[in-house]
C-alpha cells in the first residue's frame, strides 16, 4: 500500500523487493524477477555485485563523507579512470577528455554543464557587446528535472506549471540538421545533444547526423555537449557512446550506471573548457563524496576486468534479434529501435499492458521487469552483466505475454 507519509508524484507498481542477485530480483512474495531496467539503467553491475558490496563497505569503515575542502584520493582516482577509459576504445586512442567535475544526478551534472558553457560563453565574449549564450536542445529530449536541465528539455509535459523557466534554450527538432544549422545565431554558444533520446523512446541519432552537428559546432565555434547520462558507462557497447561514433565532444555528462546504483554524476570536459570553472563558481557539499567514488571507480574496473564491454554488444545483438524475431512471429513488435543494452520495442497496443502481465506471476516463468518509455513502447536496459542465457529466458517471458495480449485488448495508455 502506498505510504501516507511520501509526496504523491511517482506512479509506483505495488511492488516491494527484499533483495537481488545478478540480474535477478526478489520480492517480499517470493516471486523471482529478471530485471531487464536495472533502475533506470543504473544498477550497471546487476545487483549485489560482491566486488561492489566490498567497496562499498570498506570505504564505509573508514570514512564516509569530508568536502571538498580537502583532497579526496578516492575522487582523483575515480577522476583520473574516467579521463582514461574516455581515451581508449576497443579499437584503438581516441581524444577523449580531460577533467572530470563530480555531482550527485543526470540533472546536476547537467546543470554544471549548462553553467560551464554560460561561463565559457562569458569569458570569451563579455567584450563584445554581443552576449552569446544560447544553447540549442533537441525536441523529444531528456535532461533532467531542475529548472535548468527541465529548461534544456522542451516537452510540454515535462515544462507545464513551472514558468518562469531559465532563458536561452533553443529547441530544434532531432535528427535534422537543416533545422539546427537555421537556428544557430550569433547568440548560440552550445549543442546540447542525446546520442540516443533514452526517455524520448530510445531514439537514436543517425551517425552521421551526429557527426554533422559536431561539423557545425566547430564552423560556428559553439561547444559541442553530449548528455551520455543513458548513454554513458558502457550501456551501448563502447564505455561512452561518443567513442562508438568516432565523436570529439568538448564536454560529456554522465549519472546512472556510473555509480552502479550509488548517487553519482559527472561532468567531463577538455581542459581549455573545464578551466573557466574557477574556485567559487560552482560546487556541491556530496559530489565526489568518497563513497560514490569508491563505486564508481569499482564500476569502471569491473567493465574493464570482466570484459562487460564485450558481452553488452554480445548481449545486446541477442536482445536485438530475438526482439525482431519476435515482431516477425507476433506481427505485435512494429519497430526495434536501440544499440548495445538500450532497447526499445514499438508495440501494436499498449506497453503499460505489456509490461504490467510481464511483471505478473507464471507458473514455470520468472517476472520481467521493463517500462512503457511511451503509450506504444517497451523499453529494455538491463544491467551490462546480463548473459545471453538471461536475455533468452527473458525474450521467452516477453514471447509467452505477447501471446496472451490480444491485439484488441490493448488500448493505448495516457501519455506521461
Ligand atoms: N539526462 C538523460 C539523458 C537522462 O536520461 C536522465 C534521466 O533519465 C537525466 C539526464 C536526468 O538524470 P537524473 O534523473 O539523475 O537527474
Amino acid at each position: 500500500m502506498a505510504s501516507p507519509y511520501l509526496f504523491e508524484n511517482y506512479r509506483r507498481m505495488p511492488i516491494r523487493f527484499t533483495h537481488g542477485r545478478g540480474v535477478r530480483l526478489y520480492d517480499e512474495e517470493g516471486h523471482e524477477y529478471l530485471d531487464f531496467l536495472a533502475g533506470l539503467a543504473t544498477s550497471s553491475l546487476g545487483h549485489a555485485h560482491p566486488r561492489l558490496v566490498e567497496a562499498i563497505h570498506e570505504q564505509a569503515s573508514r570514512y564516509l563523507h569530508v568536502s571538498n575542502l580537502y583532497e579526496i584520493p578516492k575522487q582523483e582516482e575515480a577522476a583520473e579512470a574516467l579521463v582514461k577509459a574516455s581515451r581508449r576504445t576497443t579499437k584503438g586512442p581516441v581524444r577523449g577528455l580531460d577533467r572530470v567535475f563530480f555531482c550527485n544526478s543526470g540533472a546536476e551534472a547537467n546543470e554544471a554543464v549548462i553553467k560551464l558553457v554560460r561561463r565559457w560563453a562569458f569569458d570569451r565574449h563579455q567584450g563584445d557587446g554581443a552576449p552569446r549564450h544560447e544553447i540549442v536542445v533537441f525536441e523529444n529530449g531528456f535532461h533532467g528535472r531542475t529548472l535548468g536541465a527541465l529548461a534544456a528539455t522542451p516537452t510540454p509535459a515535462y515544462q507545464r506549471g513551472f514558468a518562469p523557466l531559465p532563458a536561452g534554450f533553443v529547441a530544434v527538432p532531432f535528427n535534422d540538421l537543416a533545422a539546427l544549422e537555421a537556428a544557430i545565431s550569433d547568440r548560440t554558444c552550445a549543442v546540447l545533444v542525446e546520442p540516443i533520446q533514452g526517455e524520448g523512446g530510445v531514439v537514436v541519432g543517425d551517425e552521421d547526423y551526429l557527426r554533422g552537428v559536431q561539423r557545425l559546432c566547430g564552423e560556428h565555434d559553439l561547444l559541442f555537449l553530449l548528455d551520455e547520462v543513458q548513454t554513458g558507462v558502457g550501456r551501448t557497447g563502447e564505455m561512452f557512446a561518443f567513442q562508438g561514433l568516432g565523436l570529439e565532444p568538448d564536454a560529456i555528462t554522465l549519472a546512472k550506471g556510473l555509480g552502479g546504483g550509488v548517487p553519482v554524476g559527472a561532468v567531463l570536459a577538455q581542459n581549455d573548457l573545464a578551466q573557466h570553472l574557477v574556485p567559487g563558481t560552482h560546487g556541491t557539499t556530496f559530489g565526489g563524496n568518497p563513497l560514490a567514488c569508491s563505486a564508481a571507480l569499482t564500476v569502471l574496473s569491473v567493465i574493464e576486468s570482466e570484459g562487460l564491454l564485450e558481452r553488452v554488444r554480445e548481449s545486446g545483438t541477442r536482445l536485438q534479434r530475438g526482439l525482431q524475431s519476435l515482431g516477425e512471429m507476433s506481427g505485435r513488435v512494429l519497430e526495434v529501435r536501440g544499440r548495445g543494452l538500450m532497447w526499445a520495442a514499438c508495440l501494436d497496443g499498449s506497453a503499460a499492458n505489456l509490461v504490467t502481465a510481464c511483471l505478473e506471476s507464471r507458473t514455470g516463468s520468472v517476472g520481467l521487469l521493463a517500462n512503457a518509455v511511451r503509450p506504444d513502447t517497451v523499453r529494455f536496459l538491463p544491467p551490462l552483466i546480463v548473459s545471453v542465457a538471461e536475455v533468452d529466458e527473458a525474450l521467452a517471458r516477453l514471447e509467452q505475454e505477447l501471446s496472451r495480449l490480444a491485439p484488441g485488448e490493448a488500448t493505448p495508455v495516457a501519455a506521461r
